[in-house]
Order: C-alpha cells, then structure tokens, then sequence
C-alpha cells in the first residue's frame, strides 16, 4: 500500500491547514479551560477551617459546662459545712469525741472545696485561651471565605471568557470547514486523533514539520506544481503541504 494517493476535485490542503490551526487554537483555549482552579483547593481550606472552629467552640462549651458543674458541688460543699458549724455551735453536742468528728468532717469539706476551686480556676485560665484559639479560628474561616469567594469570581469570569473564545472559534470552524470535500475532512479528523493533534504538516527546508524526515524532491516539487496533490509522510503519515513563500 501506497503512501502516495491522489483524489479528486475540490481538494484544498492549505485551508486544511488553516482549519488544523482554528483547531490548535480551540483545544488550546479547552485545556486552559480545564486547567482553571475551580476553588476546590480553597473550599477544603475553608471546610477545615470551619471543622477547627467548631472544635474550639465545643471545647468552650466542654470547659462552661464543667465549671457550672463545679460551682453547684462547691456551693454543696458550702451549705453542708455551714450546717455542721451551726450544729457544732449551737451547743446540742457535749461529747468531745463527736466535736471532733464534726471538726473533722469540717476541714474535710474544706479541704475538697479548696480542691475544687482551684480546678474552677483552672478551667477560668483555659477558657480565656479558648476564646482567644476562637478569635484566632474565627479569623481564620473568614479569611478563607474570603478566599474562596475571590477564586470562584475569578474561576466564572475565565470560564466565561473561554467559553466566548471556543464559540468564536467553531463558528469559525464551520465557516472554514465548508469549502472541504468531506471524505477529506474525515480523513483529516482520523490523522488528527491518531497523530498528537497534527494532521497536516508543513514541508520545510525539504523536511516534514511533524517528524521531521527528509521528504523527497520530487514529492516537494510535485506539491508546489499542485497544491492539490494529497501525498502522506513517509515518516509519521501526516498529511504534507507546500506552504506559500509568505507563509513559510
Ligand atoms: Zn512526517
């Protein structure tokens, strides 16, 4: 089988190639397109953000808890040793024994206040630097909202400005494409798909632009007595065009 084919009328190779750069230039602007940052990125940052927000805040909550819980046992502890006081002064008790179990159990209960206080005041030191992780936090997601809200402006306004370009580009297309005999096209569109977006090729300083194997002298002077003529690259099959001298 032949490399070398030639058709019929109405075969125009240099606006074959003029239509492969209308191409070029759409899959161009489709991968920049693609290649946009949707916000994706900044929507996990400001997720994870939120996610340590509300962290933060369930531990204030934790910590706000727990100290009421402690007030109430600490105001428990208050009231039963102001009853034993009363009871011990009131003069009820006469056996020493029992006077001393009850100064006893006084300073017991003072004791565990005294305990409890201090984890009241420990809990009052970690919940100020809570508010403050809370500030820091809160900070935080709104810097990253303010990220995401930037991004995804910037993200509608490209895709909108590609999407005008890739329509301005297959009107073009099909106007260009209207003069081309079908089964060229076809043909064009196969070389295209199986040959990295290059279907025709340049013949330049007598080699091929695609692969750059020499092409024969003969073929190159065939192609400029007949920009008709449909002739394949021995190296790669692309399809080769002599293009005119302003254009080389
Ligand atoms: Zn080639």
């Amino acid at each position: 089988m032949s490399n070398h084919t030639t058709t019929g009328a109405g075969v125009t190779l240099l606006r074959l190639y003029e239509l492969q750069e209308i191409d070029t230039a759409t899959a161009r602007v489709v991968a920049r397109r693609q290649a946009l940052d949707d916000g994706s990125a900044a929507r996990a940052a400001l997720d994870d953000a939120r996610a340590r927000l509300e962290a933060v805040r369930a531990e204030v909550a934790a910590a706000a808890s727990r100290t009421r819980a402690l007030e109430l046992e600490i105001a428990s502890l208050r009231a039963k040793r102001a009853r034993v006081e009363a009871d011990m002064y009131s003069g009820r008790v006469g056996n020493p024994k029992e006077l001393a179990a009850m100064t006893d159990e006084v300073a017991a209960l003072a004791r565990h206040q005294a305990q409890l206080e201090d984890q009241v005041l420990q809990l009052m030191e970690r919940a100020e630097a809570l508010d403050e992780q809370a500030r820091a936090a809160g900070a935080q997601v709104r810097a990253a909202e303010a990220d995401l809200a930037r991004l995804v402006a910037a993200f509608e306004q490209a895709v909108a400005a590609a999407d005008a370009e890739i329509a301005a580009l297959e009107a073009r297309r099909r106007a260009h494409a209207e003069g081309i005999d079908g089964d060229l096209l076809r043909r064009y569109d196969r070389l295209r798909a199986s040959k990295g977006g290059l279907a025709v090729v340049a013949v330049r300083g007598g080699v091929c632009d695609g692969c750059h194997v020499v092409v024969p002298e003969r073929v190159v002077s065939r192609l400029e007595r007949d920009p008709e003529h449909l002739v394949a690259c021995d190296g790669c099959g692309r399809l080769l065009v002599v293009l005119p001298r302003e254009a080389r």
